[in-house]
């Protein structure tokens, strides 16, 4: 069950925007928030991370990054180091999400990685965990997610309390196949139990729910006892259904 922590929506834009696209949804997103109640973050492409830093100065909006390098720095043509991330005021980054997984080989060993990088620069690592459809209908889910949060509950000289994990059910991303709140909130539950093995202080681990979460089905979602917010694609680039998802997070 969990405490009275703040939810966290963080918006998952992936590679869409540009640099006037951008300023439109930031702004509409900073002139439609009045006091949310929960914490509200966006991860924008790399390129864009300096831009975005300067359009939400000065509001309650934080900025994420939507990967980082496994290594601290060096001869690694192409990568963003945490430490990069962090001078340009990163919040927040998104680790193993299912398509850095899917596309780029991923594994469990590098998650944890960039988890490490993450947190010893200062920046909250977003885990992403999830199964695939062949997974769920093989009765695999729990599984694959205790695996996956397993490789970074025992990160070198951290505690797993310092990083928001995100149950994204890859079968529920982008694909307008939302999990029920029942089926979210079951896998939540797992996840939590696992946490609190490893931590006393689980209760205050934000689990996010992400998969074509949207202005219909956020409140039902973000209601579940062990749901402490989500991880928001498509419906991110849209600030006013953005909007009704933050205003679903109390
Ligand atoms: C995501 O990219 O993390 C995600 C949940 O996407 P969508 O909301 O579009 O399913």
């Amino acid at each position: 069950m969990s405490s009275s922590k703040k939810k966290l929506i963080a918006g998952n834009w992936k590679m869409n925007g540009s640099l006037a696209a951008n300023e439109a949804l930031v702004k509409a997103l900073i002139a439609g928030l009045q006091d949310p109640a929960c914490d509200v973050a966006v991860a924008v492409p790399l390129l864009y991370l300096a831009q975005v830093q300067a359009l939400v100065a000065g509001s309650s909006v934080e900025l994420a990054a939507q990967d980082v390098s496994a290594h601290e720095a060096g001869a690694y043509t192409g990568e963003v180091s945490a430490a990069m991330l962090k001078d340009f005021g990163a919040r927040y980054v998104l680790v193993g999400h299912s398509e850095r997984r899917q596309y780029h080989g991923e594994t469990d060993a590098v998650v944890a990685e960039k988890t490490q990088r993450a947190l010893a620069a200062g920046i909250t690592p977003i885990v992403c965990v999830g199964e695939t459809l062949q997974e769920r209908e093989a009765g695999q889910t729990e599984v694959v997610v205790k695996r996956q949060l397993a490789a970074v509950i025992h990160v070198n000289g951290h505690c797993i309390s310092e990083v928001v994990v995100a149950y994204e059910p890859v079968w529920a991303i982008g694909t307008g196949r939302t999990a029920s709140p029942e089926q979210a909130q079951a896998v939540h539950a797992v996840l939590r139990a696992q946490l609190a093995a490893a931590s006393e202080h689980a209760d205050r681990i934000r689990l996010l729910y992400g998969g074509s979460m949207n202005a219909a089905n956020a409140a039902q979602l973000l209601a579940q006892p062990d749901i402490d917010g989500g991880l928001v694609g498509g419906a991110s680039l849209k600030a006013p259904d953005f909007l009704q998802i933050i205003a679903a997070a109390r």
